[in-house]
């Protein structure tokens, strides 16, 4: 993907994302130091690097949200993790849970063009195990 994202980044991307944008609930550095069992402080260091690469922004009340920029670096993640639990599940046969973990390793790595590959293969997946709807928008994958 040749943004540099850690890992790390790419979950509070992916969190951020799918809480304001598809779950319509706003999202403080308290809420994600919960869903990621670390201390708020290092919520607020990770969201501080996010911060800096301009992708997160903070809001008032403590709120925090996407960049314009991180808002497309997030589908774009959350296209390729979608895609690999598909493969991880249909294709390997893992379970949900090992799926969206093994999903988490690898969506910020691999190259567009590889996950439009699969993306392909897999003939666009509407889905991901978890009902979540998977977005093709600039995915690059054409046609079937
Ligand atoms: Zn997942
Ligand atoms: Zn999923
Ligand atoms: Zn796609």
């Amino acid at each position: 993907m040749s943004r540099n994202l850690s890992k790390v980044e790419s979950c509070y991307l992916k969190r951020i994302y799918t809480s304001v944008f598809e779950d319509g609930r706003q999202i403080t550095s308290g809420d994600l130091a919960r869903i990621f069992n670390v201390r708020t402080s290092s919520a607020i260091d990770v969201l501080k690097k996010l911060e800096r690469k301009r992708y997160v922004k903070k809001e008032r009340y403590g709120y925090v949200t996407l960049t314009r920029v991180g808002y497309n670096v997030a589908v774009e993640l959350l296209h390729a993790h979608r895609v690999f639990e598909v493969f991880f599940v249909k294709n390997l046969g893992m379970s949900f849970s090992e799926a969206c973990r093994a999903a988490d390793d690898v969506d910020h790595i691999f190259d567009r063009e590889v996950v439009a590959r699969l993306c392909v293969y897999l003939k666009k997946p509407e889905r991901c195990c978890h009902d979540r709807i998977i977005i093709h928008k600039g995915c690059g994958a054409k046609g079937r």
